[in-house]
């Protein structure tokens, strides 16, 4: 069966492209992924999507995208895409078990949380070192946690993590916190989080669970270890865009390269192959932003598709 619009994704831009596109009568089919639902999935409150005034927590904001697509039409797999093949049209999109066709493609694939790349952060994830403090906050009751980064997600991790541990220390490589202004603030102001300013982790001690970090003072060049139960890390994300790098041009950090002039705005280097959301903007990477960027490819998608119909009549 031929697709008119497949959308890869299903965070905020896939979503909202999914409800523009469905209700364009385009029937989309949208690759949801087994774990659906984006990086809102893994936060508790959000307070800044417009026309929640006492906010929402991430993932029922998500379920609710999800059922606004699936009244008008969108078809929904929670699927993995494995592979694509965009050299010619029909686009050519593989999950594990089946081929797809599609005339346009929508990708949304968002953006993971990056990791410091240590062997011990590695063979400790999931014992102690994680990337998402709403998943295993809960399991550092009354502990001692660490969180890596300077950033609005170091910031808000480390004060979701107060409501759990008795402490929490932020671990940033600079003097200086990038993260907004409100939340500098809210986190200066929790007692239970103190920073240890221009240093970095060398290495997560422990046999089989965190027992502390080793960090080095970059000004005084010296080493200490602090003793620590847990270890978030929130120093930002990389996008998902692997599957895609033999098709569509990205640039050096992974993200897509949008076409500029184009009079598609959401127009990829592969015509009839639109992208949204965080896999294209390291800048703003906000779920109003995202949720915008889904409606222009929903949008561009349907309009190019008006396009190869008048060629073809
Ligand atoms: P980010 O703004 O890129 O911050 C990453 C932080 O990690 C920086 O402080 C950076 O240090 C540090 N870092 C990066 N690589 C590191 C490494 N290898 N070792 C140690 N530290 C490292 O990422 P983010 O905090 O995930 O935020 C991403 C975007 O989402 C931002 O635009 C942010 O505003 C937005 N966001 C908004 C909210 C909200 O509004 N509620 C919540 C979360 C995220 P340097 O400062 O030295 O570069």
């Amino acid at each position: 069966m031929m697709h008119k619009i497949i959308i890869i994704g299903s965070g905020p831009a896939g979503l909202t492209a999914g409800v523009y596109a469905a209700r364009a009568g385009r029937e989309p089919l949208i690759f949801a992924g087994e774990l659906w639902g984006g990086q809102l999935m893994l936060t508790t409150e959000v307070e800044n999507f417009p026309g929640f005034d006492d906010g929402v927590l991430g993932p029922e904001l998500m379920a609710k995208m999800r059922k606004q697509a699936q009244r008008f039409g969108a078809l929904i797999e929670d699927k993995n895409v494995v592979r694509v093949d965009f050299s010619k049209r029909p686009f050519r999109v593989y999950t594990h078990d089946k081929e797809y066709e599609g005339l346009s493609v929508i990708i949304a694939t968002g953006a993971s949380a990056k990791w410091l790349g240590l062997e011990s952060e590695l063979r400790l994830r999931g014992r102690g070192v994680s990337s998402c403090a709403t998943c295993d906050g809960f399991f550092f009751r009354n502990k001692e946690v660490a969180v890596v980064g300077g950033g609005d997600t170091a910031m808000e991790e480390a004060l979701f993590l107060t409501k759990f541990a008795n402490h929490v220390k932020v671990i940033h490589r600079r003097d200086k916190l990038r993260a907004s202004k409100i939340l500098q603030q809210r986190a200066f102001s929790n007692p239970k989080i103190s920073f240890l300013w221009n240093s970095y982790v060398e290495e997560v001690l422990g046999s089989d669970k965190v027992e502390g970090v080793r960090i080095r003072n970059i000004l005084k060049n010296q080493s200490e270890v602090i003793k620590v139960d847990g270890l978030f890390v929130a120093i930002g994300h990389k996008p998902n865009t692997e599957i895609f790098k033999d098709f569509i041009e990205l640039d050096e950090k992974g993200y897509i390269v949008l076409k500029p002039h184009s009079k598609y705005s959401t127009l990829t280097s592969v015509e009839g192959v639109f992208a949204a959301g965080d896999v294209v903007d390291y800048k703003y990477r906000q779920a109003i932003t995202a949720a915008g960027s889904g409606c222009m490819a929903a949008m561009d998608a349907d309009r190019y598709l008006e396009e190869l119909e008048a060629n073809f009549t």
